[in-house]
Order: C-alpha cells, then structure tokens, then sequence
C-alpha cells in the first residue's frame, strides 16, 4: 500500500486541481484528515507529511490520541454523534465542532467551555435531503438557531456542515453541496458571515469543491480502508 505520506500528497494534488477547475482561489480549501479508528501512528506520519488538522468521532478514542500527542500544537475537530453526557470532554479537548445539531449542545457547550480557552469553533450539521433519517437539523431549525447565537459568547459559529446520502454520479453529488451553499448564503450576515462551508469526503471531494466547500474531511484517500473494532 503507498504510504500515508504519498497518500496526503495525492489528496492535496486533487484539491489544487479542484481549485483551479472550479475557479476557487488557491489555498481556499483546507484539508481535514479523519483520523477516526487510526493509531497515533498514523497520525504521526500525516504530522511528518506537514498535516497538522485532525477529525475525529469517537470521544473516548479521540481523548486517548489528544492525550498523547499533547507535545503537538496539532488542531482537533470533533466531527461525531454528540451525545450529551460527552459535551464537557468535547468542550474540554476540541478547538472545533462540525457536528452540532441542537439548541441543548449549544447551551451545553458553552456553558462548559473552558475560560482558559479560546471560543469554541462551531458548524451547524444541516439534514438537507430530508428522506434522510440522517443527524442534522433541518433549514428552518437552522434560520432560529443562526439567530440565537448571541446568547453563546463561548461559541464562534463558523459555518455549516453536511454529510449527505453517498452518491456516485457526479451531479448528483453536487446538489446538496450546492443546497448547503445556497442556506449559507440566506443566513450569512455581517456579523456572522459563515465563511467555513464543511463538506466533502473521500467519494465526493471535487464535487463539494465545485460547490464552495472550504474544508473538506477526508479519511480513507490517506489512510485507506477504515476496519471498525468488533464492537461486542
Ligand atoms: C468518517 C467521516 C469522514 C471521512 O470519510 P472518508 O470517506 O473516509 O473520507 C468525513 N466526515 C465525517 C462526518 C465522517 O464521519
């Protein structure tokens, strides 16, 4: 198997040409390698290959790698199920959240966000394809919170997130992209313009590019085929 190194290298090549097909700026899109299932191991070669921007879904399992790599000044992003008894190790731990999807976590987060700390980076999780019994908020639901973020002086709302439905056509997968996008541009102010649009994986990275994403969260492009731990 290439290395995690050559791996990373790809992933960065398909981003810039994404870039210059789609008319978006050099650099505009940030990678965010999903570290979730992978040994600090991994990581560490990523870190070596100048990856310095970590995913992660499972608590338990991220907080064992951010102990670990401590000595790091490596950036974590939560991208997980929020279960709400874990939002303090979250709030403790992380420098970002994508995967927000309720008033309570808002309030939760918060509350316990460290003063020590800088705000907590956060993302709205939009449902956007609504068949979907998928995590996220709906739109509306989205437009109430959006508004409600003065009461968060804790949180830094950064933008929107979604993790639609797999697809394999290439126009197919735009249009939640683009449906994202289009939510972003309606609730962006002045004050709140939303500028980080969280979207894209491994099987549909151009297509969110061409979309307007800002980050996209890739994990299997460079650290392969993720096997799960028998969960039993
Ligand atoms: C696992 C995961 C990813 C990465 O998916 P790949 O297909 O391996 O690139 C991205 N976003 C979220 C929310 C995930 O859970």
């Amino acid at each position: 198997m290439p290395s995690i190194q050559s791996r990373l290298e790809s992933v960065r090549q398909q981003i810039q040409q994404a870039e210059q097909k789609y008319h978006r700026d050099a650099g505009t899109v940030q990678l965010l390698a999903v570290s979730k299932t992978r040994p600090v191991e991994d990581i560490l070669q990523a870190v070596e290959a100048g990856q310095h921007r970590f995913g992660e879904s499972y608590i338990q399992e991220a907080l064992d790698k951010i102990e670990q790599l401590g000595n790091l000044a490596l950036e974590w992003h939560f991208i997980g199920r929020i279960q709400g008894n874990k939002t303090r190790a979250i709030a403790e731990n992380f420098d970002w959240v994508h995967s927000i999807d309720s008033a309570k976590q808002l309030r939760r987060l918060n509350d316990q966000r460290p003063g020590s700390l800088a705000p907590l980076k956060i993302c709205l999780q939009i449902k956007i394809d609504e068949e979907e019994s998928k995590a996220g908020i709906r739109p509306d639901e989205a437009r109430e919170l959006v508004k409600a973020m003065h009461h968060y002086p804790r949180l830094s709302l950064q933008g929107l997130m979604t993790l639609p439905a797999p697809s394999e056509q290439f126009d197919a997968q735009r249009k939640p992209f683009r449906q994202l996008r289009e939510l972003r541009d309606e609730l962006a102010s002045a004050e709140l313009p939303l500028t980080m649009l969280s979207m894209g994986m491994t099987d549909d990275l151009e297509a969110a590019v061409a979309e307007g994403s800002t980050m996209v969260r890739i994990g299997t492009a460079i650290f392969g085929p993720r096997h799960y731990p028998d969960q039993s």
